[in-house]
């Protein structure tokens, strides 16, 4: 099963990252205007295209694509996408709209984070002609019809490109990654800190802005729906600020990226009560410590 309904015009689409089940999601809405909130790797178009398949909505019903921010598992398959929707605008932050339109550089800056192998994995993104895209700045909102509008607010400190998505009405909220990785199958949160422009004050900033708006149900990209939202707010922020302690002590005694992705593992893995971590929660940790210690670099 590619897609399940988690209200009454919503769906979470799995994406089956690297085929994996649970990792990586995102998510439609349903309507006269059918809108796609995130996309997955390039390498999983074809189960997006599936999960869309199950909903009974026709990709060219398709009407807004919205890749919450440019990283690989948000808006890699957007390019592909598009090619199978012909109907279908962009919707993007303004500062994701250049990586979108030309993806060189946020592919080599990818490949200098994970490595050429994982790259190949994940799959290159296609370019997107920029007469399809509509930037987005602080804040949009988007007829979806029927009743349901859609606002785009700006959610830095992630990464500076990033929109969250609120469904008004619904009190439903795409948080994209400004909240942590909420794994099924881990009972812990892992903060959600990669390099090359995780910010932690602007993401606890973007945390108490969204919380704002009092969502009662968050959509989650890793991975699913979480009614205890303030819990999910506040453990984000806490673990945050935690996090950027510990790796700064270890940063500061010289500790390599693996000792350092190590010890936040034994943290997660205390946390979660369990023995092991599977490895797609291995790579978060690693890709937020690594995040974390490239920011106490850039501003050393
Ligand atoms: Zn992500």
């Amino acid at each position: 099963m590619f897609a399940t309904r988690v209200s009454e015009r919503v769906y979470l689409l799995d994406t089956y990252a690297l085929g994996v089940p649970g990792t990586v999601g995102a998510y439609l809405v349903k309507g006269p205007r059918p809108a796609l909130v995130d996309c997955g790797y390039a390498s999983s178009y074809e189960s997006v295209l599936r999960g869309l398949a199950e909903t009974g909505v026709m990709p060219s019903d398709v009407r807004y694509v919205i890749p919450t921010h440019v990283h690989l598992d948000h808006a890699g398959a957007a390019g592909k996408l598009l090619g199978e929707m012909p109907n279908a605008e962009v919707l993007a932050q303004e500062k994701a709209v250049p990586h979108l339109v030309d993806p060189t550089r946020l592919v080599e800056s990818s490949t200098r984070v994970f490595g050429k192998e994982m790259m190949e994995l994940y799959g290159v993104p296609k370019p997107i002609p920029a007469s399809r895209i509509m930037a987005v700045g602080e804040e949009a909102s988007l007829d979806l019809g029927d009743g349901l509008t859609a606002t785009m607010m700006h959610a830095p400190g992630h990464a500076p490109h990033q929109i969250s998505v609120s469904l008004d009405g619904t009190r439903a909220l795409l948080t994209a990654d400004s909240v942590g990785i909420v794994y099924p199958g881990l009972k812990a949160l892992i903060p959600t800190t990669p390099p090359p422009s995780f910010h932690p004050s602007e993401l606890v900033a973007t945390i108490a802005k969204l919380k704002q708006t009092s969502p009662v149900e968050l959509l989650v990209p890793h991975f699913g729906t979480r009614r205890d939202v303030d819990w999910v707010f506040d453990r984000t922020a806490e673990l945050v600020e935690s996090w950027v302690g510990r790796v700064k002590e270890m940063w500061k005694q010289k500790m390599t990226l693996d000792e350092a992705a190590e010890e936040m593992e034994r943290t997660v893995m205390a946390d979660a009560g369990v023995e092991g971590l599977p490895i797609y929660a291995r790579i978060s940790v690693r890709t937020s410590t690594m995040g974390i210690m490239h920011y106490l670099e850039k501003n050393a």
